[in-house]
């Protein structure tokens, strides 16, 4: 897991933002054949994110790095296929 935590002022909606990789999701996200499973088509990769509270983050990592009642974005990023419509995860690519 790749995690970040910056201080926002007090205007910013979030305290914080994550991204969470494996390293072979991370190396896909670099280096991969960004392909659809299905069909072969090219994907369009999409950048999004979901609100968590730090202490989600925390959750299951023994060292705890966020402040758990602050906002935090984290990012996933989405691939989509235009002909089959459909969207994939990283982690459902290879
Ligand atoms: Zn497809």
């Amino acid at each position: 897991m790749v995690g970040m935590a910056i201080r926002a002022g007090d205007t910013m909606k979030y305290d914080g933002f994550n991204y969470s990789f494996t390293p072979k999701e991370l190396w896909f996200l670099l280096f991969g054949k960004k392909v659809c499973p299905r069909c072969g088509n090219v994907l369009v990769k999409h950048k999004g994110f979901r609100e968590l509270m730090g202490r989600d983050l925390n959750e299951g990592s023994g060292d705890p790095f966020f402040v758990p009642q602050s906002r935090i974005k984290d990012y996933e990023y989405t691939f989509y296929c235009d002909r089959c419509d459909a969207s994939f995860f990283l982690s459902d690519l290879r």
